[in-house]
C-alpha cells in the first residue's frame, strides 16, 4: 500500500526543521512560542497584543471555481504559493484552516495541501493537532449539558423544551447521530428532549473562535449564542445559563494560532476550520490578524468556490475583521473546467478541449465577481498529469480575453520551483495598488436584500423566494436588533444555483431560502437554500478502511 508518491509518504519524509527555529524566522523568540512538541507551537498570548502597533502585510486570498467533488487543489495551491514567494525572496506567512476528522476518514482525506505542497506534520494536523476541535467541542457540549442540567432543576429560565435550538457536536462522520432521543430512561434522568448531533466544524462556537478578536471579545460573542426560546419566543442566551465564563476557560488555549511549517521549511499558521455551508469557511481572525503583522504577503483560503467561499471571506471575514485583501488567486483546473463543460466524471482522462473552452465561462463569472469587490485577480492553472497543452492553452486564452492572465503551476509536482512564475505575478498584482476592496452590501440593508444581493450578483439569479414564516422571521431578528449583521449563505458548492448538477454558468435561476437560522455569536443570519449537511455520512468504502500503523509505528492511508 505503501506509495512513495503519496502524500503522506513525501510528508514523512520532510526534512523539518524545529518549530522555535522556524518562529525565530518570523521573529519570535523562544518565550514568544508555546511548543506543542517539536514541530508544533501556539503564539503566546502578550507576543500576540504586543503586535498591534505593526504595520500590516498585504492580504492574499486563494479561491477557486466551482469545484469537482475530489477538490481543486485551493489549499494545495494555497501552500504551494506560500513556499513560492518565499522562494523568490519575499516573507511569506501561509493562513489556512485546520482538519476534521470527518472527511479525513471519510471521502476527502487530508486539509494540509498535496504532493511537493503540503503544512507537515501533517498526521498531525490531520489528526488530534493541538487539540482545538477537542476544546470546541467540549466547550459547545458543557453548553448542551448546562441547558438539560437546567431543565433539570426546575428551569428558572422557563426554556420551552421543544424550542432547544442547540444541538451537541462531535468531530465524525456519523449519519446515526442526525437525530436523536435524548434524557430517556426515567426520572433521574431529565426530560426527554429529540435533538442531535453535528460535525464540529458545524457549531456556532467554531464560528465564534475563528471571527473572535481576543479573549474578551470571544466571551462575549460565547454569552451573545442562542440556545433555545421561551413559549413566549424570547431568546435564550449561553450567558443567561452562565455558561459563557467557562466556555472561555476551555477555549484560552484554542484560540491561539498554531505555528507548523511546509515542506520547505517556511511558516505557516493553521487554525480554526469553520464549515463553509453553515458558516463562512474561513481561518480565524486572530491568526490573520496575527500573520499581516509579521509578514509583508499573507497567503489565505477560504472554503469551496468563489462563489461560496470568496464571497464569504469579503462579505463576512474582511467585512467584519476591517481587512482589506490585496489581491486574490483563482484555482482552475482543467479536469474542473472539463466538468463544469458537461464532461462526466468518468470521461476526464480524454482530452476534450471544446469541453475545457464551454467550462471557462464557470471561471470567467467567478473572475468577474472577484473583480466586482475591487480585489485584482489572477488565475492559476493547477497542473494535473493527464492535462494536454492544447487544454491548458485554451484555459489561458479564455483568460486572457477576460483581461486576465492564468498562469500554469507545478507546485503540486514541483514544489515551489513550480510556481515562481504565479509568486513574481501575484507580488506585482499586489504591489500595484489596485486593490480598492468592499462589501457588495452595506450593514443597514435589509436582510433579506442582503440574501437577494449576493444572488443577483454573484449567483446571477433570477430571483429570491421564502416562505412567509422566513420572511417574518427575518423581520423579527431586524426589530430585536440583528438587522445589520451580514448573511452567511448555505448552499451547494458546485454550481452557481442550489442544483448541483447545473454547472457552467448558469443565470435566471430561482433560489429558494428554505429556512434562515440566526447565529447571534458568530455574528451571521445562516440563509439555507437547498439541502444542507451539518453532520456528513461516511461514504461505502470510508477512507478510514485503509489507515493503520505500519511495522515501524508510521501512519499508512492519509491522502
Ligand atoms: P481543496 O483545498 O481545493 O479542497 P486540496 O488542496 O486539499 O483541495 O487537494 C485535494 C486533493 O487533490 C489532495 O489529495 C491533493 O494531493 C490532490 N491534488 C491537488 N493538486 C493536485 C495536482 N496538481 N495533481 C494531483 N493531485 C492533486
Ligand atoms: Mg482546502
Amino acid at each position: 500500500m505503501s506509495d512513495l508518491n503519496s502524500d503522506i509518504a513525501i510528508a514523512r519524509a520532510a526534512k523539518k526543521k524545529p518549530i522555535k527555529d522556524i518562529a525565530a524566522r518570523l521573529g519570535l523568540a523562544e518565550d514568544d512560542i508555546i511548543p506543542y512538541g517539536h514541530d508544533k507551537a501556539k503564539i503566546s498570548a502578550p507576543f500576540l497584543s504586543a503586535l498591534a502597533g505593526r504595520p500590516d502585510g498585504k492580504l492574499i486570498l486563494v479561491t477557486a471555481v466551482n469545484p469537482t467533488p475530489a477538490g481543486e487543489g485551493k489549499t494545495t495551491t494555497t501552500v504551494g504559493l506560500g513556499d513560492g514567494l518565499n522562494a523568490i525572496g519575499k516573507n511569506a506567512l501561509i493562513c489556512i484552516r485546520e482538519a476534521s476528522l470527518g472527511p479525513c476518514f471519510g471521502v476527502k482525506g487530508g486539509a494540509a495541501g498535496g504532493g511537493y505542497a503540503q503544512i507537515v506534520p501533517m498526521e498531525d494536523m490531520n489528526l488530534h493537532f493541538t487539540g482545538d476541535f477537542h476544546a470546541i467541542t467540549t466547550a459547545h457540549n458543557l453548553l448542551a449539558a448546562m441547558i438539560d442540567n437546567h431543565l433539570y432543576w426546575g428551569n428558572e429560565l422557563q426554556i420551552d423544551s421543544r424550542r432547544i435550538t442547540w444541538r451537541r457536536v462531535l468531530d465524525m462522520n456519523d449519519r446515526a447521530l442526525r437525530h436523536v432521543t435524548t434524557a430517556l430512561g426515567g426520572v433521574a434522568n431529565g426530560f426527554p428532549c429529540e435533538t442531535g448531533f453535528d460535525i464540529t466544524v458545524a457549531s456556532e462556537v467554531m464560528a465564534v473562535l475563528c471571527l473572535a478578536e481576543n479573549l474578551a471579545d470571544l466571551e462575549k460573542r460565547l454569552g451573545d449564542i442562542i440556545v433555545a426560546y421561551r413559549r413566549d419566543k424570547t431568546p435564550i442566551t449561553a450567558r443567561d445559563l452562565k455558561a459563557d465564563g467557562a466556555m472561555t476557560v476551555l477555549l484560552k488555549d484554542a484560540i491561539k494560532p498554531n505555528l507548523v511549517q511546509t515542506l520547505e521549511n517556511n511558516p505557516a499558521f493553521v487554525h480554526g476550520g469553520p464549515f463553509a455551508n453553515i458558516a463562512h469557511g474561513c481561518n480565524s481572525v486572530v491568526a490573520t490578524r496575527a500573520a499581516l503583522k509579521l509578514a509583508d504577503y499573507v497567503v489565505t483560503e477560504a472554503g469551496f468556490g468563489a462563489d461560496l467561499g470568496a464571497e464569504k471571506f469579503f462579505n463576512i471575514k474582511c467585512r467584519k475583521a476591517g481587512l482589506k485583501p490585496a489581491a486574490a488567486v483563482v484555482v482552475a483546473t482543467v479536469r474542473a473546467m472539463k466538468m463544469n463543460g458537461g464532461v462526466a466524471k468518468s470521461d476526464l482522462g480524454a482530452e476534450n478541449v471544446e469541453a475545457v473552452q464551454a467550462g471557462c465561462a464557470n471561471l470567467g463569472r467567478h473572475v468577474e465577481n472577484v473583480k466586482s469587490f475591487g480585489v485584482p485577480v489572477i488565475v492559476a492553472i493547477n497542473h494535473f498529469v493527464n492535462d494536454t497543452e492544447a487544454e491548458i492553452q485554451a484555459v489561458k486564452d479564455y483568460a486572457a480575453g477576460l483581461g486576465t492572465e492564468a498562469i500554469l503551476c507545478r507546485h503540486w509536482a514541483e514544489g515551489s520551483s513550480g510556481i515562481t512564475d504565479l509568486a513574481e505575478k501575484v507580488v506585482a498584482l499586489a504591489d500595484g495598488g489596485t486593490a480598492d476592496f468592499k462589501p457588495i452590501y452595506p450593514d443597514q440593508m435589509r436582510l433579506f436584500e442582503k440574501i437577494e444581493t449576493v444572488v443577483r450578483k454573484i449567483y446571477r439569479g433570477a430571483a429570491v423566494t421564502a416562505d412567509q414564516a422566513v420572511l417574518d422571521q427575518l423581520a423579527a431578528w431586524e426589530d430585536a436588533g440583528y438587522g445589520d449583521l451580514p448573511v452567511c449563505m448555505a448552499k451547494t458548492q458546485y454550481s452557481f444555483s442550489t442544483d448541483p448538477t447545473l454547472r457552467g454558468a448558469p443565470d435566471g435561476h430561482i433560489v429558494h431560502v428554505r429556512e434562515v437560522r440566526l447565529s447571534a455569536g458568530a455574528g451571521f443570519v445562516v440563509a439555507i437554500c437547498g439541502q444542507i449537511m451539518t453532520m456528513p455520512g461516511l461514504p461505502s468504502q470510508p477512507a478510514a478502511e485503509a489507515i493503520y500503523l505500519n511495522g515501524q509505528g508510521e501512519i499508512e492511508g492519509l491522502f
